[in-house]
């Protein structure tokens, strides 16, 4: 009798066994679905519906850029990134020698404030249509570092590391020079820039005492020497 309970334990389990070694349905493998329509790339290679990749991205030679030691002292910039002399958006502006172009040399940036600076601009652009490009000074020089007086002019304290740039205010008769004097200066246009500098998360804007530019105090700081351009600084 005992044999008899064994030997049917035995059935039930071989049952058991061959019951979980059924096979599974397998279902029909799943067809990849086809792209009907494939976006249009610009010619950032940005697919259209990004607008909001200035076009001047395309123009620049991206790499990851480190900012070394701080803006205004042991600064250093690692794999800076050149802004070009001329976009869709800007113009560059030698502040020694007043013309355009600026010299290559001193227009390198950390990948971020290039990205940041431009998309800024071009947002400013697309609001205020047929508004004069922006005119863009100084970054850093190719590696950073020191970038005083004995680079030419007054110099710069700061510009060290790649997160600092000059940019021209906007000017009323349109045209794309640097202002001479306050009165040359679009207030209007100006501020407008700045709250978009400040909005973006710009952590110092620093502007022209005579030009009466208004912002959050510990963020727009009025600044001697600052009435024909703002000087953007970004963490
Ligand atoms: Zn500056």
């Amino acid at each position: 009798m005992r044999y008899a309970v064994l030997i049917v334990g035995l059935v039930l389990a071989a049952a058991a066994v061959a019951f979980a070694q059924t096979p599974e349905p397998v279902p029909a493998p799943t067809p990849t679905p086809v792209a009907t329509e494939t976006p249009t790339p610009t010619a950032s290679g940005e697919p259209l519906d990004q607008p909001s990749a200035p076009p001047d991205f395309a123009a620049i030679d991206w790499r990851r850029s480190q900012a070394k030691g701080s803006w205004a002292r042991n600064g250093r910039l690692v794999r800076g990134v050149l802004l070009p002399e001329l976009g869709e958006d800007f113009f560059t502006w030698d502040p020694i020698k007043n013309q355009i172009p600026n010299r290559e040399w001193r227009r390198y940036g950390t990948d971020r404030l290039i990205r940041f600076v431009l998309s800024v601009i071009h947002a400013y652009r697309l609001e205020h249509d047929g508004a004069q490009r922006i005119g863009i000074m100084d970054l850093s020089r190719t590696h950073g570092g020191r970038f005083g007086p004995e680079f030419g002019g007054l110099g710069h304290a700061s510009h060290q590391n790649g997160l600092d740039i000059d940019i021209l205010y906007p000017r009323k008769d349109g045209t794309e020079q640097r202002p001479t004097k306050p009165s040359q200066v679009d207030r209007e246009l100006s501020q407008a820039l700045v709250d978009r500098f400040v909005e973006a998360g710009a952590v110092k804007v620093f502007v022209g005492p005579r030009l009466n530019l208004k912002g959050p105090k510990n963020v727009v700081v009025p600044l001697v020497h600052h009435d024909d351009h703002l000087h953007v600084r970004i963490r």
